[in-house]
């Protein structure tokens, strides 16, 4: 195993329980192979004519927010303290992306549904994440409840 120094678990606080079982599986890589932890949320864009009829501290609650889930979900799995919580706007996927790159990430953790009939391989952002990263990409399938 190469020497891991960052370790990005992307994470959607509006559906937590989703990135649980990659976070749990990252805390334990960190804890075997060193290396911190960067829990990453991405809060999506509100389109312009919704954004014009919101309070202007609405934004500034939203990343509150994200920051107290994050922190709430790394307590919860008793993640080394040192555990870094980031939170972007953006797209997902994009941000995503970019955050590994600018940090050096050497490795991401994400959850991913479990394939069902119906479905393709692979989420849109776990999908574009596993294409387009260009450190190692571990994929947690996350089973359905
Ligand atoms: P699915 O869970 O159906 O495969 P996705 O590929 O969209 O769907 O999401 C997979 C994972 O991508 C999530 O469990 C989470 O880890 C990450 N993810 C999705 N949206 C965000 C977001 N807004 N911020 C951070 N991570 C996200």
């Amino acid at each position: 195993m190469p020497k891991l120094e960052t370790i990005l678990v992307p994470i959607d606080v509006a559906q937590p329980e989703a990135a649980e079982a990659a976070l749990a599986l990252a805390r334990d890589a960190a804890k075997a192979y060193g290396g911190q932890l960067v829990l990453l949320s991405v809060l999506a864009p509100v389109p312009g004519y919704v954004k014009a009829q919101l309070p202007a501290s609405l934004h500034e609650q939203s990343v509150e927010f994200a920051t107290g889930a994050l922190k709430k979900l790394a307590a919860k799995h008793e993640v080394e303290e040192d555990a870094k919580t980031v939170v972007l706007d953006g797209h997902p996927s994009t941000r995503i992306l970019e955050y590994a790159g600018e940090a050096s990430v050497d490795l991401i953790v994400i959850a991913s549904h479990d394939p069902g009939m119906a479905d393709l391989f692979l989420g849109s952002t776990a999908a574009r994440v596993v294409r387009h990263a260009h450190c190692s990409v571990l994929v947690v399938r996350a089973k359905r409840k």
